[in-house]
């Protein structure tokens, strides 16, 4: 898929978004880091579909595999046609679904950007004004930080959002942005806006 946003520009918000976590120390300390680890705990009882694997991969925003080289040995690629899945109609082509062979632990500078903003997510209103707020819907494993409502750094929380309204210049980012704004309001999933 063609992205606007160039290999230079990833690499920055990859560069920005180091400076800053979630809360001071190593939240995986809180959960044995399960956002990282889940799906290699389930798989040892019973091995999940591919489906299920790509579902709980980490799949890369348009571009952004412009970053990697494909031959990282930490990380095991997929991809699927977009299609073919539940992306926006302006999404043709290959989407990227990374699994991380060695987590928790891994090229930290190198983690995809869907790590980097976990817990929280992007979302535009009706007027299309953006809002980071937690990540909503079902989530396979409890992240406490969303669950206890752990105070998050507000740098962290600017930073995200700073980078997500750079981000959404992007067609193909914005048009998943609004879609997964859209099926949240529909789905009367609980909206915590954190910022602004
Ligand atoms: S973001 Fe949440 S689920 Fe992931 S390691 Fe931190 S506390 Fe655990
Ligand atoms: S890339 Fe790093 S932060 Fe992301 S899931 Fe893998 S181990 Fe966790």
């Amino acid at each position: 898929m063609k992205s606007s946003i160039k290999k230079d520009t990833f690499k920055a918000i990859y560069r920005l978004l180091d400076r800053f976590s979630p809360i001071n120390g190593n939240c995986g300390k809180l959960c044995g880091s399960i956002c990282c680890t889940y799906e290699y705990e389930t798989s040892s009882e019973s091995q999940p579909s591919i489906d299920e694997n790509l579902s709980l991969g980490l799949y890369l925003l348009p571009g952004e595999e412009k970053l990697f080289t494909g031959r990282e040995d930490w990380l095991e690629w997929n991809w699927e046609y977009a299609e073919d899945y539940e992306f926006p109609e302006s999404w043709h082509g290959k989407v990227y679904f990374l699994k991380c062979k060695t987590a928790p632990f891994c090229h930290r500078e190198m983690r995809p950007l869907q790590c980097r903003i976990f817990p929280l997510t992007p979302h535009l209103d009706e007027n299309g004004q953006l809002f980071m707020i937690y990540q909503s819907g079902q989530l396979p494993y409890t992240c406490p930080l969303i669950s206890e409502k752990i105070k998050l750094n507000d740098d962290f929380v600017k930073a995200n959002f700073t980078v997500w309204k750079h981000l959404l210049r992007d067609p193909l980012i914005r048009d998943l942005v609004e879609m997964d704004s859209y099926f949240r309001i529909q789905d009367g999933e609980d909206i915590n806006i954190l910022y602004p």
